[in-house]
């Protein structure tokens, strides 16, 4: 341990933290790290360029589409398990991948997060050393989670290979600090996220959207444009993303998310989402060797497809802009309607990807605008800045 980290203290439960309202519960500061915290949060020191560059040889090319959209990469593709894991979020290629890792000895253990035993959401970050413990960490908990406070653990233990499974922000503090951890190597396997919560929004979105909140296993805001809830008999609701009552969740979101602009972690090596491929299929984006060497070895468990592109995304990002700034709502029988419509000719692909991270860039730019202006230069990446400004904002 470095004099500096024996200095650092670790906050304590429920202390303010350093980025104040922004804070998104990344762990950081659950440990003695800490001490670099004013270098390493996301929220305090926007440095995703010379990050890009430390962990891909490069930051990513901002005349090239792809680049400026989806961050540096070696390759794209959709895919989807051959034999999905029962209870991941998708098909369970991140659960499948950490468990290749761990089995063929690449890693001593892997950072995931499981669920307390009383709350199904409840995130509880783990150093898994098992395939039992990483299963049990398969689905998405949609509330902030401090993946980061094992990283004690992690030096205490004397593992010199680690695999973390994580979201941008997390991934952001840990690629600042991943020197310091004293690995021999590091992998990090990425999902993209966007509007987390914490557990209490998470329990009034759930209560304002859900026809059944207590019976929800998992949920996702799905490429046909409606949220799609599984309950625990089995069956799915879809509610259209129209019909939801935006006015009484726009401050559902917790803050850090709100001025979030690391939709598609660029910083991991492997990056496993969903909204880049068509509907039932993951996404992945290979950025580096050694996001390649992660995925060559789940490769033949996987079906795959290149990834394709439909539609014209930028009237639909144009007219949702005003439309959530004054939380309109509308009636369930013309959301529903409108799902239809835009299911049937609206963005596919990478086309509905872009959608997305269009919606979301150009409200959290607004957001950040309005609520904490003194950032904005500095909190905003040149890529975020180049996609917002190819639409007109409201004042
Ligand atoms: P599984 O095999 O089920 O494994 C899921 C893994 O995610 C687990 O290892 C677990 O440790 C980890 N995890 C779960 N919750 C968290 C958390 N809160 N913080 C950090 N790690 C966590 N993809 C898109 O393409 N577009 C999106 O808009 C999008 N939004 C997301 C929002 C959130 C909050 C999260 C957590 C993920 C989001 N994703 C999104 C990723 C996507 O939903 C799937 O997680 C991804 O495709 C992997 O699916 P899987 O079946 O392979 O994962
Ligand atoms: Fe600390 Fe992470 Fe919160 Fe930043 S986001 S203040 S690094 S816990």
């Amino acid at each position: 341990m470095t004099l500096a980290h024996k200095k650092a203290k670790a906050l304590k439960p429920g202390a303010p933290r350093p980025a104040k309202e922004l804070c998104s519960e990344c762990g950081l500061c659950d440990t003695h790290y800490i001490h670099y915290v004013k270098e390493a949060c996301a929220f305090i020191n926007q440095q995703v360029a010379d990050l890009e560059t430390a962990a891909h040889g490069r930051s990513r090319d901002l005349d090239s589409e792809d680049d400026l959209y989806f961050g540096v990469h070696q390759q794209m593709m959709a895919a989807r398990k051959q034999q999905p894991i029962e209870g991941a979020q998708w098909t369970g290629i991140v659960s499948t991948t950490a468990i290749e890792m761990l089995n063929r000895g690449l890693v001593e253990g892997v950072v995931c997060v499981q669920n307390s035993e009383a709350d199904r959401f409840q995130p509880m970050p783990v150093i898994a050393r098992t395939p039992e413990e990483i299963l049990a960490a398969r689905v998405n908990k949609p509330t902030l989670s401090p993946n980061l406070s094992v990283l004690e653990q992690v030096e205490q233990s004397g593992m010199k290979r680690l695999l973390v499974i994580g979201v941008g922000c997390q991934i952001q503090a840990l690629r600042s600090v991943q020197d310091k951890l004293g690995l021999e190597k590091l992998y990090v396997l990425g999902t993209p996220c966007v509007d987390n919560v914490t557990r209490e929004g998470l329990q009034k979105f759930l209560d304002t959207t859900s026809r059944s909140p207590e019976t929800v296993v998992h949920y996702e805001f799905m490429q046909d444009f409606r949220v799609h809830f599984k309950h625990e008999d089995g069956s799915i609701e879809k509610v259209p993303f129209f019909g939801l009552k935006t006015n009484q969740l726009k401050d559902v979101f917790a803050p850090s998310c709100m001025s979030c602009f690391d939709y598609v972690n660029s910083l991991a090596d492997l990056v496993v989402g969903y909204m880049g491929a068509p509907f039932g299929w993951q996404w992945l984006v290979v950025r580096n060797e050694t996001g390649q060497e992660m995925l060559d070895i789940v490769m033949e468990q996987l079906e795959t497809q290149p990834v394709m592109a439909k539609g014209d995304r930028k009237q639909a990002v144009q007219n949702s802009i005003p439309a959530y700034d004054k939380g309109v709502t509308l009636p369930m029988w013309a959301a529903q309607l409108m799902g239809v419509v835009i299911e049937k000719v609206g963005p596919k692909g990478l086309e509905y990807a872009r959608f997305s991270i269009d919606s979301h860039f150009t409200r959290n730019y607004l957001y950040t605008q309005r609520n904490h202006p003194e950032k904005l230069e500095q909190h905003v990446p040149e890529y975020a800045k180049r996609i917002v400004c190819q639409y007109k904002l409201p004042k």
